[in-house]
């Protein structure tokens, strides 16, 4: 009875048509545990955090206990799976719990992804592993500390059962929230069954519940997509800016609501490479880094391929308002990403030729072989102490005098100095918009595999406090900012389904 009063469910995308969704009931597991809890987000979402960890709330958290309120429900979606339509998909292995009211007054989905079977499994069981789950809880949580838009990840419950793969891996659910559910591949199932009244319900929905802004506009709709390609043109700038490669940007993996979802087979580049792929099922490299923007524009055309029927009656002056909007985002991704290119050179105030002035560094790292994250972060070494000891073997120590022995160098040196901003503030500048860690897999792998063989959680736990601190000024000796040695080196990664 307790629990009833612990937690405010509204359920507003329960109140949509019964199309939009199966109600569904999470599956009894033989014996949950708490792995880990996310204090501060419970915390932000009003969620009582000494009721949550105790018997009661973890038989809430893994959708064992429904408190009064709850209507879980899997919801419905199709999508474009490596740019082949698939008409349904749908939540085969996750459930919308509930939604509840943040401290901010905005709606958060709780949703358990690994809960059991639902109406959409298809052949699947419906369960996820723990070392997947704690991969999307560490990745996903740093995902927010550095500011790029995201699910967030509240707790990782183990289930006592054994899950088979390749090999027997122990269950578990991955409890995650988000600002909305709803994907690209939402839009196309309704589209594709020509269900434009309902099109239009959940352009309704979502306008209101993520795009208010939308709603003063004259002509709703088409602001409301001109909402989306921004903000998708913002979140993939800042996966570029951070050598961030999402592995699997399906239409269906592509979240409305601008937050990166869906943490499968992603990974933080090591050694800087415009082509790099690490997924192992991407066989043609689709979702290689390179190609992250042109796709995303790929999946906003089929967003707004759906929105068609909204944005005018007559379809020839639909289709001409789409193409202009979508027309926008080249633009719009070109911008944002040069400015957040610019600050993490320590430029703030950018000019177009800028442009080529990334480039060139880009070049420099992708020729020789230069990892992404210590090279930016190294500027700031470089200009704080001009004549650092480079003499070190160290591969982070080589860095420094690979990039200072370049052409490069000099023009950036120049560059800077046209900022009229003396070392300190530059430095200040470079410090502000490079991490000086970021999750490295051969880290997270290491970490993973210790954690899941021994249950001892402390060296997670303290790795996850090490990567809330993405600010924090680390030297080049730091083994969290160690690159991967060759036998380290984790080249493929898996969707881990
Ligand atoms: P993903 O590749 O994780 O984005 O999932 C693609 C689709 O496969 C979604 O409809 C998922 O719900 C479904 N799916 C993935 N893994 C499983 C599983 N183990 N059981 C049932 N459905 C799954
Ligand atoms: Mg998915």
């Amino acid at each position: 009875m307790e629990n009833h009063s612990k937690v405010r469910f509204e359920n507003s995308y329960n109140s949509l048509p019964e199309t939009f969704f199966k109600r569904v009931k999470p599956e009894k597991m033989p014996d949950v545990g708490l792995f880990l809890v996310n204090q501060k987000l419970s915390e932000k979402l009003n969620l009582d955090y000494s009721w949550l960890i105790k018997r009661d709330g973890i038989q809430f958290l893994s959708g064992q206990n429904l408190i009064k309120d709850s209507k879980p429900i899997a919801l419905a979606y199709a999508g474009h799976q490596f740019g082949s339509f698939v008409p349904q998909l749908g939540d085969g292995r996750a459930i919308l719990l509930g939604e509840v009211k943040d401290k901010k007054g905005n709606l958060k989905d709780i949703h358990l992804k690994g809960s059991g079977k639902t109406p959409f499994s298809r052949s699947g069981d419906g369960r996820a592993t723990l070392g997947p789950v704690l991969r999307e809880y560490i990745i996903s949580e740093y995902m927010n500390s550095i500011n790029i838009p995201t699910t967030r990840s509240l707790a990782a419950i183990t289930t006592g059962e054994k899950v088979i793969r390749e090999r027997i891996l122990p269950g578990a659910i991955l409890v995650r929230t988000a600002s909305s559910h709803i994907r690209v591949g939402t839009f196309q199932y309704f589209a594709a069954r020509q269900m434009t009244k309902e099109i239009k319900i959940l352009s309704d929905y979502i306008i209101k519940r993520n795009f208010q802004s939308s709603l003063s506009s004259k002509n709703i709709y088409e602001s409301f997509l001109m909402e989306i390609i921004k903000s998708q043109a913002d979140l993939i700038s800042k996966w570029m800016s951070v050598g961030f490669i999402h592995g699997v940007m399906n239409t269906d993996n592509t979240c409305l609501s601008g937050e990166t979802i869906d943490y499968g087979p992603c990974a933080f580049m090591d050694a800087f490479d415009y082509n790099k792929v690490f997924s192992s099922i991407d066989y043609q490299g689709r979702y290689s880094y390179k190609n992250q923007p042109n796709i995303m524009l790929w999946n906003l055309t089929r967003f707004a391929e759906t929105l068609l029927p909204l944005l005018d009656k007559n379809i020839d002056k639909s289709i001409k308002k789409a193409e202009e909007i979508l027309g926008e985002f080249a633009t719009l991704y070109e911008s944002n990403w040069i400015s957040n290119m610019c600050r993490k050179l320590g430029i703030e105030n950018h000019k177009k030729t800028d442009k080529i002035l990334i480039e060139e560094f880009l070049n420099l790292l992708q020729n020789q072989k230069l990892d992404f994250n210590n090279s930016f972060y190294s500027l700031s070494i470089l200009i704080e102490n001009d004549d650092n000891k480079t003499e070190t073997s160290s591969k982070n120590f080589q860095i420094l005098s690979k990039i200072k022995s370049s052409d490069w160098y000099h023009k950036w040196i120049d560059r800077l100095s046209s900022e009229n901003k003396n070392k300190k503030d530059s430095i200040k500048i470079l410090l502000k918009n490079n991490p000086s860690i970021i999750p490295r897999n051969h880290l997270i792998e290491k970490i993973l595999n210790k954690v899941i063989k021994t249950n001892d959680r402390k060296v997670l736990t303290n790795y996850l406090n090490e990567l809330n601190k993405p600010k924090k000024i680390r030297s080049f000796d730091d083994p969290l900012t160690f690159v991967p040695s060759p036998n380290e080196e984790v080249t493929q990664t898996f969707c881990g389904t």
